[in-house]
């Protein structure tokens, strides 16, 4: 707390690990007295940069860009890069940490990283976007490499931001190499990516409600964000039978009571990935559904949440009233959506409730799996990807569910997640010594 004080958002990420893990370490002698989280929390390198570009007004436009190279014991740094104003140095270390316990969980030998910019997006002319990756890239090409470190996307970074980043890494280095992942199909990239993170959710939620003996079918789902992770989880969901009420972005959510169906989805693809509008312009063409303006769904009566918008979008009061509205599973899209106490009303109430750590994993195991693809120089198909990450989401959950199982059979994922991704982390910084 002395040396991080000044970020919230990374002592709170840390905090949460370390209720559970502590607790573990005391009862393992192989991990007691060794500083083994002390070392964890510390990142192996911390870089930050300058990003200069023009504008389409020809005014010079100054940007800070970064890369948390958080820990790198069972393989290259691995973890996205988000452009957002809110970025800032505690957001990132909360997010690499993160990573690196999510990174353990998917059983692929990727390490932990962040990366990203202050830069906003929002507005943005398309020459503009390319001239700001291509300054980015500029300066990050010499930090990262396809052992090294594998950046990919995040908010703000989609297809669009890889392929100008991609661009510039392989004009300076005069390679073409795996070293960034989210990449298009023709050119390195793998199928299901772009899917990937939302449709994780939605497998490792079926698998949460299968303990149950339960499923989606016929299941009222209430979905914020409408960005990447969202709209592919509203589109598993309908896959398997449940309805999407509500979609949202940050100027307020859209309820839509008749269910948002494939074609208003393809709808909200359109004007989210083509036009970059706002999620409002629904109720223009589908004027059934109602836009409240300012507001997170989570008043709207549901039998299962997906948060997939960004981190804290989720707090106590919003779980006491989707508790009250008789929710039965939280399953998180985004990092650390859920604020600590709304975690606490969800485990305290006994419903399922999934930590993105462990839910959203899909995405970054399926760049596991593009970083093997480009190492073989080789693709697999739609199906062969898919399945596989349908083996790593139940695989993450059997996980869970070894170190998560409390006496009385509820199942804290939370705390399986975090010893579940520690022991193996930990275990390869023994292994390793003290370096
Ligand atoms: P996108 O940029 O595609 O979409 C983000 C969505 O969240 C948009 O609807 C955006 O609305 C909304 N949003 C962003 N910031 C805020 C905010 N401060 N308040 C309210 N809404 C906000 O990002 P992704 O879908 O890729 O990422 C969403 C979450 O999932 C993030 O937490 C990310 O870290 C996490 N994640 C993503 C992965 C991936 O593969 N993409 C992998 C694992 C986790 P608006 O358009 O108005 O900004």
């Amino acid at each position: 707390k002395e040396r991080n004080g000044q970020e919230p958002e990374f002592l709170q990420a840390v905090e949460e690990v370390a209720e559970t893990v502590i607790p573990y370490i005391v009862k393992h002698d192989i991990y007691y007295g060794k500083n083994i989280l002390l070392r964890m929390v510390e990142p192996e390198r911390v870089i930050t940069f300058r990003v200069c570009w023009v504008d389409d007004n020809g005014e010079i436009q100054v940007n800070r860009g970064y890369r948390i190279q958080m820990n790198s014991a069972i393989g290259p740094y691995k973890g996205g890069l988000r452009f957002h104003p809110t970025v800032n140095m505690s957001v990132l270390k909360f997010l690499a940490f993160e990573q690196v316990f999510k990174n353990s969980l998917t059983t692929l030998p990727m390490g932990g990283g962040k990366g990203g910019s202050d830069f906003d997006p929002k507005g943005k002319s398309d020459n503009e976007i390319m001239r700001f990756c291509h300054a980015f890239m500029s300066e990050l090409f010499r930090h990262i490499g396809p052992n090294t470190d594998v950046p990919a996307g995040d908010i703000g970074v989609g297809s669009r931001e890889i392929g100008f980043l991609f661009g510039m890494y392989k004009k300076l280095r005069n390679e073409f190499t795996g070293v960034l992942t989210g990449k298009g199909l023709s050119w390195g990239g793998s199928p299901i990516r772009p899917e990937a993170t939302g449709y994780g959710n939605v497998y490792f939620a079926q698998k949460m409600l299968e303990t149950k003996g339960d499923s989606f079918e016929g299941k009222n789902v209430v979905v914020s964000g409408s960005g990447n992770v969202a709209q592919f989880a509203a589109e598993k969901v309908l896959q398997l039978g449940g309805k999407v009420i509500t979609l949202s972005d940050s100027s307020g959510y859209i309820y839509d009571t008749d269910g948002i169906d494939v074609e208003k989805l393809a709808f909200v693809m359109e004007l989210k990935n083509v036009k970059r509008a706002r999620i409002s312009e629904y109720i223009d063409v589908y004027p059934n559904a109602k836009f409240v303006k300012g507001k997170t769904p989570w008043e709207v009566t549901c039998d299962v949440a997906l948060p997939c918008a960004t981190q804290n979008e989720l707090n106590e009061n919003d779980a006491n009233t989707l508790l009250s509205n008789g929710c039965i599973c939280v399953s998180e899209g985004a990092n650390m959506p859920s604020t600590k106490e709304a975690i606490a009303a969800f485990h305290k109430a006994k419903i399922l409730f999934a930590p993105g750590k462990a839910s959203n994993a899909g995405g970054v195991a399926t760049s596991g799996l593009e970083m093997t693809q480009n190492s073989l120089r080789f693709k697999w198909s739609r199906e062969e990807v898919d399945n596989k990450l349908k083996d790593i989401m139940s695989d993450i959950h059997k996980s869970c569910l070894e170190y998560g199982k409390d006496d009385d059979g509820y199942i804290d994922y939370v705390r399986g997640a975090n010893i579940a991704g520690f022991v193996k982390v930990a275990d390869a910084m023994l292994a390793q010594g003290v370096v």
